[in-house]
């Protein structure tokens, strides 16, 4: 099964998305953290796309589509996948659709995580991840156990540069402007479900579990 999850940023879809790859044995690609480990590497990649992720901006859609599609033919995929952060743009939906046509795959389902504009400023300013595996906190919502420090593996926790200041209003722009059209074209293929992502983790991850069993 291969399912998208949209969401703005501080949605809560990479958490989510983290438990849905759990709850159903599939992998979790979210693009935004294979940019960011490709930064943390300095790969070829990683040194291209800093300026971008550092300012909020989209990376450009054919480094972006080739590097979601290369991470789609590893063998860990080929029971289906959790997309995350992607698609973004036009282009990178239809690069993807044709991507999995070619394969003899499609998009099963995809969810989108409503929440408004307002409760994602208050969400983003308290949100620290850890440098390891970039394991998601809220210093407001869900601090870890000892402050700074990731529950899971120890590691240190940031705040992300791109989640404040000016690169944080760009990204929600870009989304408000740009992504939230990427429904439509889902929806009009009867695969979209509208999530309420304003609640608690849990009840958001129960929703989604439904939905995913009513299929
Ligand atoms: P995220 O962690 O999903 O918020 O992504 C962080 C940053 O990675 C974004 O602000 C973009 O610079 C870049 N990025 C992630 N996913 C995409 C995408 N699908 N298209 C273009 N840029 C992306």
């Amino acid at each position: 099964m291969n399912v998208i999850l949209i969401g703005a940023q501080g949605s809560g879809k990479g958490t989510q998305a983290d438990l849905l790859a759990g709850e159903l044995g599939l992998p979790h690609v979210s693009s935004g953290d294979l940019f960011r480990q490709a930064m943390a590497e300095k790969t070829e990649l990683g040194l291209k796309v800093k300026t971008y992720m550092d300012r909020g901006e989209l990376v450009p859609d054919d480094l972006t589509v080739a590097m979601i599609l290369s991470r789609l033919a590893m063998p860990d995929c080929a029971r289906g996948v959790i997309l995350d952060g992607f698609p973004r743009t036009v282009a990178q939906e239809q690069a993807l659709d044709e991507g999995l046509h070619n394969v003899g795959k499609q998009i099963d389902l995809v969810f989108y995580l409503e929440v408004p504009r307002e409760e994602l400023l208050v969400r983003l300013s308290g949100r620290y991840i850890c440098r390891a595996n970039q394991h998601v906190y809220n210093v407001n919502t869900r601090p870890p156990k000892t402050p700074g420090v990731c529950d899971i593996d120890g590691s240190l926790l940031y705040q992300r540069p791109d989640d404040t200041g000016e690169a944080v209003q760009r990204r929600l722009n870009i989304f408000f402007s740009e992504t939230i059209y990427l429904l439509d074209y889902y929806r009009d293929q009867g695969k979209l479900v509208v999530i309420d992502g304003n609640r608690p983790i849990e009840q958001v991850r129960a929703s989604l579990i439904e939905a995913i069993q009513s299929r």
